[in-house]
C-alpha cells in the first residue's frame, strides 16, 4: 500500500494548501479513527477504506486515487475544454477539480448525446477502456429522424461501411431494431461522432442518441440525467 503525509494527501484531493491543513488540524478538522489528528506531517498508508476512518470537518473524506464516477450525463454538457458549454466536470463537487491526479473522462460523448459516462483519475484503468483492442461494446440507443430500410444492420455487421472522409472501414457493429425509427447499436469504436456518422451513411438522421451500456455495465435506471455515483469494484469488473 502506497503511504502518504496527511498533508499532501488532502492537499492533492483539492481540500487546500499544505498551510490550511495543518490549520485545519490544529482547529480539531481532521480526525482519524476517531481520534483528533494534529500533526499533518505524519505518513499514513492511503487504503480504499481511508473515507470510512478519515473525516474532514466533520465530512467523510472523498474517495481517495483509484476511483471511477458513473453519470448520467446530460443534454448540453460537453466532456471537453475544446467546445463550448458547461463541463460534465461541473457535476462533480467543486473541489474534484483541484485533484491530482486529475479525473478524467473515459472516452467522451457529444455535447447533444446522453446516458452512462465515466470519469476516473486512474490512467491505466481509462487506457483499458478506450484502448481498440480491448473491444469494449460500447451500446447507443438512437432514435431516428425516419424509417429505417431493414438493410442497416447487415451493413453495419459487415465490417465494411466506410464513413466520409475516413481511410479504414468500421469494425463489424451490431444492430438490434426496436421499433421503424428506433434501434440500439453497439459498437467497439469511438470515432468522431461515430453512431450519428454510421446513421447518417445509411440516409437516416439521429434525432437522440443515449448511452446505455459499456460492455456488461448498464446505467441504472434510477440514476437521473445528472446523477453520478461511485462504482464498486464488482461494478468496474461488468466492463471487461
Ligand atoms: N457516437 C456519436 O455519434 N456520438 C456520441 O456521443 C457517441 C457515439
Amino acid at each position: 500500500t502506497p503511504t502518504s503525509r496527511v498533508d499532501r494527501l488532502l492537499s492533492s484531493m483539492g481540500y487546500g494548501s499544505r498551510t490550511e491543513m495543518a490549520r485545519m488540524a490544529k482547529a480539531g478538522g481532521i480526525l482519524l479513527d476517531g481520534a483528533d489528528l494534529l500533526d499533518v506531517t505524519k505518513r499514513i498508508p492511503v487504503t480504499r477504506d481511508l473515507p470510512s476512518r478519515m473525516q474532514i470537518d466533520g465530512e467523510p473524506l472523498d474517495p481517495v486515487v483509484g476511483m471511477v464516477i458513473l453519470l448520467n450525463k446530460p443534454l448540453g454538457m460537453t466532456c471537453s475544454h475544446k467546445e463550448d458549454g458547461p463541463l460534465v466536470h461541473d457535476i462533480l463537487p467543486r473541489r474534484w477539480k483541484l485533484r491530482d491526479p486529475a479525473i478524467s473522462t473515459i472516452g467522451r460523448l457529444d455535447k447533444q448525446t446522453t446516458g452512462l459516462l465515466l470519469l476516473t483519475d486512474d490512467g491505466d484503468l481509462l487506457h483499458r477502456v478506450i484502448s481498440p483492442k480491448r473491444h469494449v461494446k460500447k451500446t447507443y440507443r438512437a432514435r431516428l429522424a425516419r424509417p429505417l430500410a431493414g438493410s442497416e444492420g447487415a451493413l453495419f455487421a459487415s465490417g465494411t461501411l466506410m464513413l466520409e472522409g475516413e481511410h479504414k472501414p468500421l469494425a463489424p457493429a451490431e444492430l438490434e431494431v426496436v421499433s421503424d425509427t428506433e434501434a440500439l447499436l453497439s459498437v467497439t469504436e469511438g470515432r468522431y461522432h461515430q453512431v450519428r456518422r454510421m446513421f447518417a451513411a445509411t440516409g437516416n438522421h439521429v434525432d437522440d442518441l443515449h448511452r446505455e451500456r459499456l460492455g456488461g455495465l448498464s446505467l441504472p435506471e434510477d440514476l437521473a440525467p445528472g446523477q453520478w455515483k461511485l462504482l464498486s469494484e464488482d461494478e468496474l469488473a461488468l466492463i471487461f
